[in-house]
Parts: structure tokens; C-alpha cells; sequence
């Protein structure tokens, strides 16, 4: 295990473990404080929140995980929906052009009878 770097959460102190983030299938190099604090990364507290299209739509369990995170890295609820309403912006986007390309690529055609070999 590489305990060298810095935590995923403050991005300050240095990692002393790795652990499982609740509610979300990843795992995080933590500094001793935030793995107490209940926080977690605010890039997956924010990809998470964005994915089921806001806080209007968390159950108990994920709004227990995002206040801990937000009171831990003292930001507002009004600047994590800030923040949450953007990455919905570049997700809708990115979706967006990926279907535009699919559109723009050429069909595959299936092969002409006339080059296959003939029956005998
Ligand atoms: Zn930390």
C-alpha cells in the first residue's frame, strides 16, 4: 500500500489508510481527521450527487454523507448544489456530443451478395 501521497479529502495532510467510501463503489487514501470526520473526496461527493440529478433526489443515508463532507471542508450547501448543477452542465454535454459522433459514424453495410461465392 502507498501511504505516501496526499488525502483524497483535505488534499493537505498524508494518507495513513485506505478505506471504502460508503454508499459509493471506491476506495480513498485518507489522513486520520477526515477518516473521523465522515467525509469524503467532494469530486465523488459532487459525481454522486450529479448522477441521481441533485440533492433533491438523496435518500437519508447519502445526505448523512454529504453534510459530513460538506461541514468537514466548510462549504455551503448553496456552493455544493453550485457545484453539482455544473457537472450535470458538463455530463449533459459530453452525452450530447457523444451521441452526435455515434450519428455522424458511418453504418456498417453488410456484405453484397454478389461478392460472395456462388453455390454450386
Ligand atoms: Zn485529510
Amino acid at each position: 500500500m502507498v501511504l505516501d501521497h496526499k488525502c483524497e479529502v483535505c488534499d493537505d495532510r498524508l494518507v495513513v489508510t485506505v478505506c471504502a467510501l460508503p454508499l459509493i463503489p471506491y476506495s480513498a487514501g485518507y489522513c486520520l481527521p477526515c477518516l473521523h470526520s465522515g467525509a469524503i473526496p467532494l469530486w465523488a461527493a459532487v459525481a454522486n450527487t450529479a448522477m441521481i440529478g441533485g440533492m433533491s433526489n438523496a435518500n437519508s443515508m447519502w445526505y448523512e454523507v454529504v453534510h459530513d463532507t460538506l461541514r468537514h471542508l466548510n462549504l455551503t450547501c448553496e456552493q455544493f448544489d453550485a457545484l453539482v448543477s455544473d457537472q450535470i452542465e458538463r455530463d449533459i454535454a459530453m452525452m450530447q456530443r457523444d451521441l452526435a459522433a455515434q450519428s455522424r459514424e458511418p453504418v456498417q453495410e453488410s456484405p453484397a451478395h454478389d461478392q460472395e461465392p456462388p453455390f454450386h
